[in-house]
Formats: structure tokens, sequence, C-alpha cells
């Protein structure tokens, strides 16, 4: 079912307060649009009643797949590993077998929406997008910002990675082979197995794939 708040937001442009819903939990059972709007973005749009300014606005908001068996929690710009909500765990004590995530951008969640709709593992992905990274901060002399994975190719066997570079985020995309995806998924198997068993919904980032890649690498 589709929850929503309502609650006054000001205009930025003519500063008229007006009554808007703002949608906090979907699924996608309920709501065969939802996933396309977040993917186009119209989802976060808000609109002035007034004087028709359009704005973005991102606020929560929990996305639930059941026939994909995956939850994803939006809370921008969350900072934490692993957010872990009692209320939401009593409500799906008996969905225990679903992988759970918060992220902390629209960004990462249309990544993760689109990895476990294609069944993959998305702690495989971001060990390689690790890697990736480094070799492309190597090559280009660049900080790698942010990275997406955008299409997984086992025929082709090849993982493709949309990165953005440098103090103006400049895009860059890079192709590299779908070995370095399983190689990735072999250190998942073995090192984190246990890793979707805990409570909560967990961040897994760059961040969490340097820790993991740092204890990889300690135990070998
Ligand atoms: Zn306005």
């Amino acid at each position: 079912m589709s929850e929503k708040i309502s609650k006054y937001v000001g205009c930025p442009m003519c500063g008229e307060k007006s009554m808007t819903d703002i949608i906090c939990s979907v699924n996608t059972e309920d709501d065969k649009s939802v996933r396309e709007r977040i993917f186009d973005e119209s989802f976060f749009r808000w609109k002035c009643i007034k004087c028709g300014f359009e704005n973005k606005m991102q606020h929560p908001l929990l996305y639930s797949d059941v026939k994909n068996k995956f939850m994803v929690y939006f809370i921008p710009k969350v900072e934490r590993s692993r957010i872990y909500d009692e209320k939401l765990e009593r409500e799906f004590s008996e969905l225990s077998y679903i992988k759970k995530r918060v992220v902390p951008s629209i960004n990462a969640m249309k990544e993760k929406i689109a990895l476990f709709e294609q069944k993959y593992d998305d702690m495989a992905v971001e060990l390689a997008k690790l890697a990736v990274a480094e070799v492309v901060s190597k090559s280009t002399g660049q900080n790698v910002y942010e990275g997406y994975c955008t299409e997984i190719d086992k025929e082709e066997n090849s993982i493709t990675f949309q990165f953005f570079l440098g103090a103006d985020h400049r895009s860059y995309m890079q192709t590299t082979r779908y070995d370095v995806y399983n190689r990735s998924l072999s250190i998942v198997r073995d090192y984190y197995p246990d890793t979707d068993k805990k409570k909560g919904f967990l961040n897994i980032d760059k961040a969490w794939a340097a820790e993991a890649l740092r204890r990889y690498k300690g135990s070998v």
C-alpha cells in the first residue's frame, strides 16, 4: 500500500504555501507506474499551484518490490551504514529473506532497483566498481566522484559503469569484462555470505566496498 503524509510546502519563487501530499512508501504491486516515474524522476517533481514554478522535492521514500524480493529505502544524503527501524522490522519480519538497502541519492536508488530486478548482487557490483574506479582514476589522473553500473551483459562478457570525474563531475563511461563482476561475486560468497541476514537496511556503497576489500586482503 502507498503511504503518504500531507504537509505545507512553501514555493521558493512566490512564497505561496500549499498543502502537498508526500508519498513515503510505495510498492510496485499496487502502483505499476511508480518505477517509471522514479526513473524519469517525475515522482519527485513539485509544482506550485499559484505560479507554476517546478522544483525537485527529495524526501524519504521506501520502495518495495516483493516480486523481486527487495526494498530500497531512499533517505536523501544518508550517511549511516545501516538503518534499523523497529517498526519496519516488525512489519516486515516475515520478509526476512528480502534484500534491504538504504541509499543517499536518486541515482543510487535507480542503480539498486535495476540490479535487483535482474538478480545481480549489488555487493559484487560495488567491489567491481571500486576496482574499475581505481583504474579510471589512474588512467585519467582525476578523482572519481561517484559511479553507477549502467549495464551488465553476460553474452557480451561486459559490465559498464558511468563515473563522474573531477571537480566538475564530468561523465566518463568505462566498460570492462564481466569476469570482474564474477570474481567480485566469489569474494562476496566466500567472505560475506551472511551480510543479508543482518537486520535493518544496509548502505552497500563505495565505503562498504573499500572496507570489505580491506578485510578480504587482510585475510588472504
Ligand atoms: Zn509559486
